[in-house]
């Protein structure tokens, strides 16, 4: 910044400046006049003198002797202070200057200009340096009146120009002595005034800069002067306005904010050099780590070049519109991610991307599809059935009693299939619905055991399958769980490890609880679960076809509606398999819930 000199300075210099000029000119004027004054003073001065000293001369005279002139003029001169001379023609009757005897050697001073100016008639006057005194001296000559028999006689006076000089010195220094205070005085005054525009100038600067960092309350309520009040006025205006304008700015961002923190969509905010700026919350259930990329390239968040490149078309200005895309993601998970261009206040190209997990929607469809799939297959392989016996029976009937009897227990069965598949289907989707709060949830694990070995007891007879009931923990805690839900999980569980038993094996049951949730464990000596279906014996309708111990008995829903309901309480059911190591056989399931 070039460097600019203070307004202080400035009134100050400007001030001064022509302050001292008028004053020097009315200095000059003045000492002009003065001079002329001064001079006309000593004229007029002179002249009295003049009219005096001949008074004095007519009144004192004639003198008898020469001598006698002389002295006498010589005294008065002396009182005057001034010198008298007394010229007669050529000759110098008397001068009070020079002693009597020279009088005769001086020159002629009827050439003297004064003299010839008063022989002329007028009052003689001339300023030079006297060659008997040596020194500037002012002359001032008057004709005497004529005398007959007398040569014309002048009556000269003179004085020192110091003399006249000193005086005029004087009244200068007297004016410079009165000029000195006046220069103090308005050089004190223009400080002053400076002072108060600087000091309302550093008040406003001090206001504007408060407002700048943020105090927006602040405002100017004094100032120096009046000049000031439209610009005080204008500052307080714009800082109410700035406060307004930045609480509706801070509103929106904190509702912004709210929004993009709890969408269910994953966003990635990017800069104008296409790095992560901001990521929500949402997107680490797409990218688990993305929030560690901030600053970086999305392709290292994603690891994918499809998005990579589609963002960098978009950063180059490729598309104004926001471009959507199926993208598959690693894990089975599957997204539509909507990359949106916009441009930032210098214009400069910018993109968010907004990533819609359709995972789980996808999944949802699948088993959609497969449970219409699986349901109707399984409804219609014994209604098929049902309907072939029925139509024998109706149109050709067996002639045996026991062939007819059989044809109805075919059909029986499989009509009780048919029931055990479509109360399946109702606790699945009852248990989808799920519906209590968690503050009625409180289920007796012991009761529920209790209950679910009665009702086994009669299956496990059959199959000659011991139910070996480890002792309960004394203090087990009650399970944040409905009885009857916790009941159909754990009649589920014993009912399939009885079902998937060879006959004459044992099946263990233990419950345990660590404070935060209560485990029970189902272990059967049965052919076991392999790595890779353990996962799906909890899909709706799956069925391990080597398990398929049972016929028409099972519809491989129960596992599905165990899980289902445990996770309702916030719980889980799995299985580890094989419990025997060496033979690889024998499945354990487990199911655990919160403590209630
Ligand atoms: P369902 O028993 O009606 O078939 P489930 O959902 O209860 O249906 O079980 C699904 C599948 O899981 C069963 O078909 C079976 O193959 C397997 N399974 C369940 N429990 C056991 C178990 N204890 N031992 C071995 N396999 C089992």
């Amino acid at each position: 910044m070039p460097r600019v000199q203070s307004i202080q300075m400035r009134v100050l210099l400007w001030g001064w400046g022509v302050l001292i000029v008028g004053l020097a000119v009315a200095f000059w004027r003045y000492s002009a006049s003065l001079d002329d004054e001064t001079a006309r003073d000593f004229e007029r001065d002179t002249l009295t003198r003049l009219v005096t000293v001949q008074w004095l001369l007519e009144r004192n005279g004639p003198f008898k002797e020469p001598r006698d002139r002389q002295d006498f003029l010589h005294s008065l001169a002396a009182s005057m202070g001034m010198r008298i001379s007394l010229i007669q023609g050529a000759k110098v009757l008397a001068d009070s200057s020079r002693p009597f005897d020279d009088l005769d050697k001086m020159d002629d001073h009827s050439t003297r200009p004064e003299v010839a100016g008063a022989l002329g008639g007028e009052l003689g006057q001339a300023t030079r340096h006297s060659i008997t005194l040596d020194r500037d001296m002012i002359y001032m000559a008057r004709k005497l009146p004529d005398k007959p028999g007398q040569a014309e006689t002048v009556l000269r006076l003179a004085a020192p120009v110091s003399q006249v000089r000193m005086h005029m010195q004087r009244m200068r220094w007297a004016l410079l002595a009165a000029v000195i205070p006046l220069l103090l005085g308005s050089g004190i005054l223009l400080y002053l005034l400076s002072r108060t525009i600087t000091a309302g100038i550093a008040q406003f600067t001090e206001a504007a800069q408060a407002i700048g960092e943020g105090d927006y309350r602040r405002r100017i309520l004094f100032y120096p002067a009046a000049e000031f009040q439209p610009l005080a006025e204008a500052i307080n205006r714009m800082a109410k306005k700035i406060k307004k304008n930045v609480k509706v700015i801070e509103n929106q961002r904190g509702e912004l904010w709210a929004m993009f923190e709890g969408m269910t969509e994953g966003v990635m905010v990017l800069d104008t050099s296409g790095h992560i700026l901001h990521v929500n919350p949402a997107l680490s259930a797409i990218f688990p780590r993305a929030h560690e990329f901030i600053g970086r390239a999305p392709l290292e968040a994603t690891m994918s070049l499809e998005i990579q490149n589609l963002v960098d078309t978009l950063m180059a200005g490729g598309s104004t519109e926001p471009v959507s895309r199926q993208i598959e993601l690693k894990n089975r998970h599957c997204a539509e991610m909507t990359v949106v261009p916009f441009r930032d206040h210098k214009f400069r190209p910018r993109v968010i991307l907004v990533f819609h997990d359709t995972s789980e929607q996808k999944r949802v469809e699948r088993v959609l599809r497969d449970f219409v799939a699986n349901a109707s297959h399984q409804l219609r392989t014994p209604l098929t059935s049902i309907r072939g016996y029925a139509e024998t029976l109706l149109d050709a009937p067996p002639a045996e009693e026991a062939k007819r009897r059989e044809f109805l227990d075919i059909i029986r069965a499989n009509a009780v299939h048919m029931s055990k598949v479509i109360a399946g289907m109702f606790a699945l989707a009852k248990s989808e619905r799920g519906g209590k709060r968690p503050k009625d949830l409180d289920a007796s694990v012991a009761q529920a055991l209790e209950h679910a070995l009665m009702n086994a007891t009669f299956a496990a007879q059959e199959k000659n399958i011991t139910l070996e009931v480890e002792e309960l923990p004394a203090g087990l805690p009650n399970a944040a769980a409905d009885p009857d839900g916790l009941l159909q999980i754990v009649d589920n569980l014993l009912d399939n490890a009885i079902k998937y038993s060879p006959p004459g094996t044992t099946v263990h049951i233990a419950a345990a609880s660590d404070g935060q949730s209560v485990t029970l464990r189902f272990r059967d000596q049965g052919p076991g679960i392999g790595p890779e279906d353990q996962k799906r014996v909890f899909e709706r309708f799956f069925r391990a076809d080597n398990n398929d111990v049972d016929g028409a008995g099972s519809a491989g829903l129960g596992l599905a509606i165990c899980r289902h309901i445990a996770r309702n309480y916030g719980g889980e059911v799995w299985v580890e398999s094989p419990v025997d190591q060496d033979s690889g056989s024998g499945s354990e399931f487990i199911v655990r819930l919160p403590v209630a």
